[in-house]
């Protein structure tokens, strides 16, 4: 399929704080409908990058470019950031719902700003409300609330004036493991529910993975590689992308072991655990894999 212009053009951004380089020329296209993961460590300028597209941050060059219109991100007026932030809704890693303020009027909160009609915010809030997954509980305040929901009142509250583009940061960062797991594929389902395009940024990879069409995988302010998740985690370009995705481990020998993608100038190998068999000296073996003798010393159950 021919893919038309991208919604958001993001261009070669650039962000310091004093001496630290944050982002260093930082560019990516983000077509309608899709949903970009960016991933990186903690500390790889994710949430900077977010937060200069959206104008809560004053980028120190570079430009957007949303629905064909080019803004630069240093020199836009205020009525171009205002309207960057109008078209686009934005989910952040705590919270930050209103606590005096009950779920319905959360949700209502933008709506009531862009000066909505009255029946008309009461009919999206429901509306909202409803495909989040919240009905019965519009009356409650985020303390009522566990952190799963509340997140969905964070999400419908983004939604809520039609933004064109979403963008997560860490949505579900401190949530626990177990709902945050939950959370991950109710967020895929709606996204994919409403429609709408968006950036969702984390550091955990399986996050990444199991939402996102597509992976930006950013390291020390710059993009290390582009892909579907499955070209991430199963053909990094890259010494860094090799060791930061999966759970492997380093070989020395590296001439020993066949198999291998070798990348330019290789000096050592990683291997994942997925790859590796165990099996006893008087088992047959695949004839394709490369075989070592070796003795068990230790053993250690981490349940899946
Ligand atoms: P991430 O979201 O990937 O964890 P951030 O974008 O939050 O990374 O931060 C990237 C780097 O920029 C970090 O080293 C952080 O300490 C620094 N940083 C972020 N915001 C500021 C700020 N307002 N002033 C100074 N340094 C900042
Ligand atoms: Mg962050």
């Amino acid at each position: 399929m021919e893919k038309t212009d991208p919604l958001l053009r993001i261009s070669h951004v650039r962000k310091s704080f004093g001496t630290l380089e944050v982002l260093k020329d930082i560019s990516i296209d983000v077509y309608k409908g899709d949903v970009v993961s960016i991933l990186g460590p903690s500390g790889s300028g994710k949430t900077t990058l977010l937060r200069c597209i959206n104008f809560l941050e004053r980028a120190d060059g570079g430009s957007i470019t949303l629905d064909d219109t080019t803004i630069d991100l240093k020199a836009a007026i205020r009525e171009q950031a205002s309207e960057v932030q109008r078209k686009t809704g934005f989910v952040f890693q705590n919270y930050a719902l209103f606590r005096y303020m009950t779920v319905y009027d959360n949700i209502a909160f933008g709506l009531k700003v862009n000066k909505w009609k009255k029946s008309d915010i009461k009919k999206r809030v429901d509306e909202l409300i409803e495909l989040v997954g919240l009905s019965g509980m519009a009356k409650r305040y985020p303390s009522q609330l566990s952190g799963g929901q509340r997140q969905r009142v964070a999400f419908a509250r983004a939604l809520a004036p039609n933004p064109e583009l979403l963008l997560l940061d860490e949505p579900f960062a401190a949530i626990d493991a177990k709902v945050r797991q939950e959370l991950r594929s109710w967020l895929r389902d709606m996204i994919t529910k409403v429609g709408i395009t968006s950036i969702f940024v984390t550091h955990d990879q399986d996050e990444a993975i199991e939402v996102a069409d597509e992976i930006i995988v950013t390291n020390k302010g710059h993009i290390e590689q582009i892909g579907t998740p499955r070209q991430i985690y199963r053909e990094p370009e890259t010494a860094f992308m090799a060791e930061f995705m999966g759970h492997p481990v380093h070989v020395d020998r590296i001439n020993k072991i066949k198999g291998f993608n070798q990348l330019d100038d290789s000096v050592k190998a990683v291997l994942r655990p997925e790859n590796v068999n165990i099996t006893r000296l008087d088992e047959k073996v695949d004839s394709a894999a490369s075989v070592e003798k070796g003795v068990v010393v230790g053993m250690l159950f981490m349940g899946k």
